[in-house]
Parts: structure tokens; C-alpha cells; sequence
């Protein structure tokens, strides 16, 4: 029988991805602060415990999925963090997409411990993660891949080694960037189709046939009413916050500055997802940019 799994950050991501471990026969040791967020999994099978350091106390690989740079800086470095109890040799796999640096200082920190510390961001969205089709980009020890790879197999469809510890971030990064000007650009463009007096859904149909088509034309389109299944028919709850959103155009943004790399349609996507959270918008998903487009409009 396999031997547990921990995961700590039960949240839109980390549930449906510690469920497909379940489902692969992998026990789960996970923990949240969210006492609420870990119920759903316990009714699963899962042993949940109240802290970081207690999990790493009893599992030797470890997998965090967390919301930014300082709640993984305090799942690891914590006061009842995985570094307080970490065994040696422990694989420890950050899915959270965080600032590069803060990998880099993580897998020191391991190291330090005789553990082993890879940064391993996904794309997908919530979809994708309960349809164990995400894409882990994995940045580390190529020794360790194999190992890694295992375990990210039974929650994603592809597994793809990066480079040294950051360049997982590194590639995540610079999907999100080309992800938030896509999803802007598809609001605003199907915002203008339906001025100029298209049958939304017809327009999605057409840009999906044609040069436009993109991720969130045909698997994520804003427009409420154009697709099932996505945020946009369900008022944009779940899916992909606006605030992470935000957040990562911000570690592009840093990593644009620190490569002196132009990053012009980027900067502008950062400014307003940052807008659309001083305006009400932090708590729904990215793709109600939409909404926010038709407000700007006064409508
Ligand atoms: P989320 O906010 O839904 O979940 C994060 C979970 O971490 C929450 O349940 C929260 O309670 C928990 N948490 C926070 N601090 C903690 C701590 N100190 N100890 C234990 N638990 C703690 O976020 P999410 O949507 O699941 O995203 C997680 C990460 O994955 C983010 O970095 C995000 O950018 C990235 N991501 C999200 C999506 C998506 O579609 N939602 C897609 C790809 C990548």
C-alpha cells in the first residue's frame, strides 16, 4: 500500500487535488486554517491535523497549495510550520504560484533540514483540477523528478520538468501574464460584438472557429450564458480569484523590472485586475473583467 501523502491548503485548487490522490489510493494527511475547507475531505477518508508541523511529522512528501508568497513563507517558516518537524529526506512540492525568489529561499531552507524542496505551479483551473488534467510546471533537483512526477501524475495530465528550483514560478508566471491579456481581450471583444448586435453565444461560436479562438474564448468564456459549468454562469463564484490573478500580473510585473523585459499589455492587465479589486470584484473569479467592462460602460 502507499505510504501517506501530506497537503496542506484545502482551498478551490487543493481540495479537488488531494481528492485525486484519495482516488489513486494515496492516504492524505492535510491541514487548512479554514476548519470548514478540510470537511469535505475528512468526509473522504482524509486524516486532518491542526497544523503544518504536524503533518510533516507524520509524512514524508509533502504537497502545499496555498494562496501567496507569505502563507507559504508561513507554512514552512511558521512557528508550527513543516520546517519545525520535517523528517529527512522528505520531498516537500509547492503547487502555490509565488514569487521565484521565495521558491529559491524555501529550497535553502530545506536543505538545511536534509529535505528536499521543489516548486511545482499548475495551471488548469478548478476544472482541470477536479479532471486530474492540470499541468504542473516543476522547477528543482532533476534527481527528484521522477519521484515528483509520480505523485503530480494522479492529479494532472501533463508533468513538465523546468529547470532549477523557480523556473516551475517562472514559466507559471509568464502563463498568467499571456492568460489576463487573453481574458481581457476576449471580454472586451465580445462586450463589442454584442454592442454591435451579435447573439453572444453566436460570437463565441465563430471566434471559436476562427484566428481569435483562445483558452478563455472556448473553455472559460466571461459572458454569462455563452457556457456551462464555468464562473460565468454562476454569478463568478469559484474559479480563479481576481485578487490571485492580480497577484501574479504583480510577480510579472517584478520579474519584468528585474530582466528589464517590456511587458506593456502586461503592466496594463496588472492595473486592472489591481482596479478591479479596490472596486468590489476581489472576491469573484478573473473572467468578470466582463462585468466590470460593462460598468465602466455605465451600463
Ligand atoms: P484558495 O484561496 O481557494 O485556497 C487557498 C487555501 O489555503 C485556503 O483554503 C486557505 O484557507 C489555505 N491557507 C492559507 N493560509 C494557510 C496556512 N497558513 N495554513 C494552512 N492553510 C492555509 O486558492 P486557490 O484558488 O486554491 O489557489 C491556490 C494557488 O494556486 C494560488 O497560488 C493560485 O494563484 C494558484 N492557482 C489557482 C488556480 C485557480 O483556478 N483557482 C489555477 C492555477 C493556479
Amino acid at each position: 500500500s502507499k505510504t501517506p501523502v501530506g497537503f496542506i491548503g484545502l482551498g478551490n485548487m487543493g481540495s479537488p487535488m488531494a481528492k485525486n490522490l484519495l482516488k489513486h489510493g494515496y492516504p492524505v494527511i492535510a491541514t487548512d486554517v479554514f476548519p470548514e475547507s478540510c470537511k469535505e475531505l475528512q468526509d473522504l477518508g482524509a486524516q486532518i491535523l491542526d497544523c503544518p508541523a504536524e503533518v510533516a511529522d507524520k509524512a514524508d512528501r509533502i504537497i502545499t497549495m496555498l494562496p501567496s508568497s507569505p502563507n507559504v513563507i508561513e507554512v514552512y517558516n511558521g512557528p508550527n510550520g513543516i520546517l519545525k518537524k520535517v523528517k529527512k529526506g522528505t520531498l516537500l512540492i509547492d503547487s502555490s504560484t509565488i514569487d521565484p525568489s521565495v521558491s529559491k529561499e524555501m529550497a535553502v531552507a530545506a536543505e538545511k533540514m536534509g529535505a528536499v524542496f521543489m516548486d511545482a505551479p499548475v495551471s488548469g483551473g478548478v476544472g482541470a483540477a477536479n479532471l486530474a488534467k492540470l499541468t504542473f510546471m516543476v522547477g528543482g533537483v532533476e534527481e527528484e523528478f521522477t519521484a515528483a512526477k509520480e505523485l503530480l501524475g494522479s492529479m494532472g495530465a501533463n508533468v513538465v520538468y523546468c529547470g532549477p528550483v523557480g523556473t516551475g514560478q517562472a514559466a507559471k508566471i509568464c502563463n498568467n501574464m499571456l492568460l489576463a491579456i487573453g481574458m481581457i481581450g476576449t471580454a472586451e471583444t465580445m462586450n463589442l460584438g454584442i454592442r454591435l448586435g451579435l447573439d453572444p453565444k453566436l460570437l463565441a461560436k465563430i471566434l471559436n472557429m476562427s484566428s481569435g479562438r483562445c483558452w478563455s474564448s472556448d473553455t472559460y468564456n466571461p459572458v454569462p450564458g455563452v457556457m456551462e459549468g464555468v464562473p460565468s454562469a454562476n454569478n463568478y463564484q469559484g474559479g480563479f480569484g481576481t485578487t490571485l490573478m492580480a497577484k501574479d500580473l504583480g510577480l510579472a510585473q517584478d520579474s519584468a523590472t528585474n530582466t528589464k523585459t517590456p511587458v506593456l499589455l502586461g503592466s496594463l492587465a496588472h492595473q486592472i485586475y489591481r482596479m478591479m479589486c479596490a472596486r468590489g470584484y476581489a472576491g469573484k473569479d478573473f473572467s468578470s473583467v466582463f462585468q466590470f467592462l460593462r460598468e465602466e460602460e455605465g451600463q
